[in-house]
């Protein structure tokens, strides 16, 4: 699972959880730490990414 910060609004996607995240401005993370500490406090959540990933994890 890659997270993907766009720079530019400093909102935090998911790879393949919405269509945002095919943006230009963009840095891509391993994991949702490494994102965190890179934008320290200053970024949030999408919140269609997040909704869909906690949606994702209950079926399992
Ligand atoms: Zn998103």
């Amino acid at each position: 699972m890659k997270y993907i910060l766009n720079t530019n609004s400093k909102t935090l996607h998911i790879e393949g959880y919405c269509c945002h995240t095919f943006c230009s401005d963009r840095k891509e993370f391993d994991s949702e730490d490494e994102a965190r500490a890179y934008g320290r406090l200053n970024i949030k959540n999408c919140k269609t990414c997040f909704k869909n990933r906690d949606k994702e994890l209950s079926k399992k």
